[in-house]
């Protein structure tokens, strides 16, 4: 049999926050240790009732009334916990029976698949949230552009005066495409924010439709932004990179957007990886 689990991957365990693979093995240590499994109850259960104040995860009706019956199952010889001391759920381990450990831990297995699955949606949710908030954002910012009477606050068509003007004003670099696609041209920048972290705006046209670029760090996972989105025939696509995250939007043919939008990618690989 391998190692105990830790009392932190039991922990997690208990969170629903291992990564498929750390559950995987999980999983399979508490198929053949009921040492271990009585102590991943012990934090479920934990867990659960802490949770249950703050709504964060309720164990089904059935789970519980299942565990009540477990709990009751007269005591019996369990084999001996190893040498791990922290937290012993010595109650715990003590009220379930040998024979009542598989079925607990199957109960277990299922209470955890499903905290898993809850985390994994509220995560999808969040993410998409998150991706409709952002559209929003840069679609108001752009129709204010288009709408300001304001000058830009740099205005040059050169890309070597647009981006040594960021210097010092944006905790991050990005490059400019050195040649645009045809009947695209460079209008100027502006210093903005989108969820308060600074963001560089470059201005394009392309023919007569503007064009705004947002370029901001990257924050955490910027993975499941699932941009192409239109909104009153405006489009918005976008990219991240390691290090960025890149939005465009204008009411211009989306096929010219996705040109100009894949010129600015190619940039910032370009310099970063000048081997490909
Ligand atoms: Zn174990």
């Amino acid at each position: 049999m391998t190692d105990h689990l830790s009392d932190g991957i039991l922990s997690a365990l208990a969170d629903g926050e291992l990564t498929a693979d750390q559950l995987a093995s999980a999983n399979k240590h508490l198929a053949e240790c009921p040492s271990c499994t009585s102590s991943a109850l012990y934090q479920s259960l934990l867990k659960s009732a802490t949770a249950r104040a703050g709504h964060r995860y309720t164990p089904p009706p059935q789970l519980r009334e299942r565990l009540a019956l477990l709990a009751a199952q007269p005591n019996s010889q369990l084999p001996p916990r190893g040498n791990r001391t922290a937290v012993s759920p010595s109650r715990a381990v003590g009220r379930f029976g040998y024979l009542g450990w598989a079925a607990a831990a199957a109960v277990l297995l299922v209470s955890l698949s499903l905290v898993f699955i809850q985390r994994a949606a509220q995560k999808a949710e969040r993410a998409s949230a998150e991706r409709a908030a952002l559209v929003t954002e840069v679609f108001d910012q752009h129709v204010a552009t288009l709408a300001d009477s304001q000058p830009l606050q740099v205005i040059s068509t050169d890309r070597h005066t647009v981006k040594p003007w960021f210097q010092g004003k944006i905790p991050f670099s990005f490059n400019l495409p050195q040649g645009l696609p045809s009947d695209v041209t460079l209008d100027g920048a502006n210093l903005t924010y989108l969820g308060n972290q600074p963001t560089a705006q470059l201005v394009y046209n392309i023919g007569k439709h503007r064009v705004s670029v947002f370029l901001r760090q990257r924050s955490g996972s910027a993975e499941a932004r699932e941009l192409p989105a239109e909104s009153s025939g405006f489009h918005v696509m976008g990219f991240s990179t390691s290090d960025l995250e890149v939005v465009a939007v204008s009411d211009a043919d989306p096929v010219r957007l996705a040109e100009l939008t894949s010129a600015i990618r190619q940039a910032q690989m370009g310099d970063r990886q000048p081997t490909q």
